[in-house]
């Protein structure tokens, strides 16, 4: 388990982080999601003890993960770091970056689990490519593959799929989180994309204001967002009566107290989302078909 007690951190004299406490399961996956700007990175770098804290102590286990002015080198085996700059060796392939720290005197298992996680991160048809030709999107999945190359009990991966396109994204997405699962290695991921972390994260983590300003799970995060912060890392959203209602709750009907005009609409695919003037405040809401500028609709609650 890791434990983050009463953690507090600034880099000058303007404090980032205040008073942060947590706790992670053996196995269980957290985001931590947040305004660009909130401290995500930030968090990530203190827990892999690139710092030192201002106040407060983090532990795996039995372990105190300490800054540099306590530990001479920083990193652990049992916790790997997956930040924004790969950090990879760009003359060597692929195969050989992921297998770096992995052990000569085993060739056979060496190549097992350097051909098992070049299929985690699907890159196998890469293996035998020089690191310095691949783009941003799969450098930052040979920099996955070789943090989960040791089997960490612990990974902290920062926007991870940030570079990786939306064809490649979903798939890998689901490859690297039942991975992590399956072998039931602790995930920290700092993320502003809710896709990395509804269907995933066990529990989620709002910074805001230097703070935790809320921590449970996506499931009841999502199902009553307490601020309009909250709301808008899932969608489209309303404040209406002082209540936070998503798009999608709003419903066309004959006729209701909520009249409005349609201002404008955008194709999403299998909805369109309306915008409305609704007493002088914009809305939106989701409907199958599409309106006409100026039409007027009237608007129901689903509950
Ligand atoms: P996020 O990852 O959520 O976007 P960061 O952790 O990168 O946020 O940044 C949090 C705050 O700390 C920001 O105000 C940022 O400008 C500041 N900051 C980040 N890195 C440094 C640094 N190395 N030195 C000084 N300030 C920093
Ligand atoms: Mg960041």
């Amino acid at each position: 388990m890791l434990k983050v007690n009463n953690l507090s951190f600034s880099y000058n004299k303007t404090s980032v982080l205040k008073d942060l406490s947590f706790k992670v399961r053996q196995g269980e996956h957290l985001s931590v999601i947040g305004e660009s700007g909130s401290g995500k990175s930030t968090l990530l770098n203190l827990l892999f003890g690139e710092y030192d804290l201002n106040k407060g102590q983090i532990f795996w286990k039995d372990k105190e993960i300490l800054g540099p002015k306590y530990n001479l080198v920083v990193g652990y085996d049992f916790m790997k770091y997956v930040s924004q700059d790969f950090d990879l060796m760009p003359f060597i392939t692929v195969e050989e970056n992921i297998g770096k720290h992995l052990s000569n005197f085993f060739p056979e298992e060496k190549k097992e689990r350097t051909t098992e996680l070049l299929n985690v991160v699907e890159l196998t048809e890469f293996a035998k490519t020089k690191v310095k030709t691949l783009s941003g999107g799969q450098k930052q999945r040979v920099a996955l593959a070789r943090a989960l190359a040791k089997q960490p009990e612990i990974i902290l991966l920062d926007e991870p799929f940030s570079h990786i396109d939306n064809f490649k994204k979903q798939s890998l997405r689901r490859s690297v989180f039942k991975y992590l699962k399956d072998k039931n290695i602790a995930c920290i991921v700092a993320t502003h994309d809710k896709e990395d972390v509804l269907g995933f994260a066990d529990t989620m983590i709002v910074l805001h204001n230097q703070k935790i300003a809320v921590n449970n799970s996506p499931e009841t995060l999502y199902n009553n967002p307490k601020t309009p912060l909250i709301a808008s890392f899932f969608g489209e959203f309303n404040v209406i009566n002082d209540k936070i209602i998503y798009a999608h709750q709003l419903k066309v009907v004959e006729k209701s107290d909520l009249k409005a005009t349609v201002k404008h609409a955008y194709f999403k695919g299998h909805y369109f989302l309306i915008e409305v003037d609704l007493k002088g405040k914009t809305v939106f809401f989701e409907n199958e078909n599409n309106f006409k500028i100026n039409d007027t609709v009237y608007l129901t609650i689903l509950s």
